[in-house]
């Protein structure tokens, strides 16, 4: 396989579904990598993006990192693991900075191609690239979302919980950490009071806690036995994370900001984790890709932790792939915002608390009518 033409830009995403509100600054670029393989008299196009929450990455893929790809042989990227190591050709190591995003970004698009050329949708191309069991196409998934209103925050998030619980969701996941904690414990208290018999609530601080008020929020929330508390200080504070891991009997999320697989044994050995509850959420696209994602699995899989710890961050049908692929925990989705690039594809629905992931060759995106539509406009790089 030869990589012929890489098309990429990058464009705005937005918190909520509501186009009015202010949408957060936040963009994604979205990759197009045609290769020199036809199928039914036409290239292979994989596509990708940058996941959710570190921003578009054009300059790095324009400059960087698409011109290694162009340039490599056939002979040097015959499967996505091979293209993974040209990219990297020359980089040092340390300094995950914004580069592991790139790299993850034309990742995803190389899996996608890698998987439509072998005609398979892409959870059972990597469980069959990675010896994984056959595991069922059938994820457990939760919806995020939950940011904060700029005005009528209560009644607005009432009303995004109740879409969220129409749409088949039994848990969800929202943001805490921007208000004092007496308004977040109500903003808590009025999803709480929708949530079905049997439903989970998680709230995701956004890392905004120091370590005197990661320990007092937690005292906080400690009686209203949420399913998890995510991101709760500064990422790479393992001592202020396993002050609050020492005292908080609940599941605790971390990993999101985290970004190669030396940071995920920096968590492990320092942040005061425990295996038997808390939850691992490394985002696949932000830790180099696939094959960064895999190291940090089989390092922490070696030092004790469960498969089913691992729910990845990032809210889009790349993850539903990979839990499938790997057996783990479950995927988020972002049902309502970072439209297009969130939720689930067209037609694909929420059952018991799972979704099908689909079957169709690759990732999967053409299922998605409005992103596959971005994707097809990509200008030449
Ligand atoms: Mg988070």
């Amino acid at each position: 396989m030869r990589i012929v033409s890489v098309r990429e830009r990058s464009i705005p995403i937005s918190r909520y579904a509501d186009p009015g509100l202010p949408p957060g600054g936040l963009t994604t670029s979205l990759v197009a990598l045609t290769t020199d393989v036809i199928q039914d008299g036409r290239p292979v196009t994989g596509y990708g993006f940058s996941s959710i929450g570190r921003f578009g990455q054009s300059g790095l893929i324009r400059e960087r990192f698409a011109p290694r790809l162009l340039a490599a042989p056939e002979d040097e990227i015959l499967d996505p693991f091979q293209s993974w190591a040209v990219m990297m050709r020359g980089e040092k190591p340390g300094g995950h900075g914004e580069r592991c995003v790139a790299v993850g970004t034309l990742d995803m698009a190389v899996w996608d191609a890698a998987a439509k050329i072998a005609g398979l949708p892409l959870h059972r191309y990597l469980a069959s690239r990675t010896g994984g069991v056959t595991n069922p196409n059938v994820v457990p998934v939760y919806a995020g979302g939950g940011y904060p209103y700029p005005s009528d925050d209560l009644r607005r998030l009432r009303t995004e919980v109740s879409e969220l619980l129409d749409l088949g969701y039994e848990r969800v996941k929202i943001k805490v950490g921007a208000a004092p904690v007496p308004d977040d414990l109500r903003r808590i208290e009025a999803v709480l009071a929708l949530l079905p018999p049997g439903g989970g609530l998680a709230v995701d601080a956004m890392n905004a806690y120091g370590p005197v008020e990661s320990r007092s929020a937690a005292a906080a929330l400690e009686p209203l036995r949420l399913w998890w508390f995510e991101d709760i200080c500064d990422p790479l504070d393992f001592e202020a994370l396993a002050a609050v891991a020492a005292a908080y009997r609940g599941p605790i999320a971390a990993g999101e900001a985290l970004f190669s697989d030396a940071e995920a044994r920096l968590l492990d050995r320092y942040g005061g984790l425990r295996p038997d509850r808390d939850v691992l959420l490394f985002d696949p696209v932000h830790c180099y890709g696939l094959p960064g994602f895999l190291r940090i699995v089989h390092e922490l899989e070696a030092r004790g932790w469960p498969r089913s710890a691992f729910w990845p961050h990032g809210g889009h049908l790349f993850c539903q792939h990979i839990v499938a692929a790997l057996g783990l925990g479950g995927a988020e989705v972002n049902p309502l915002c970072f439209h297009p690039v969130g939720g689930l594809s067209d037609g694909q629905a929420v059952h018991a608390g799972c979704v099908e992931v689909p079957e169709a060759p690759g990732i999967g995106f053409e299922m998605k009518a409005e992103l596959y539509a971005l994707f097809r406009e990509l200008p030449e790089a």
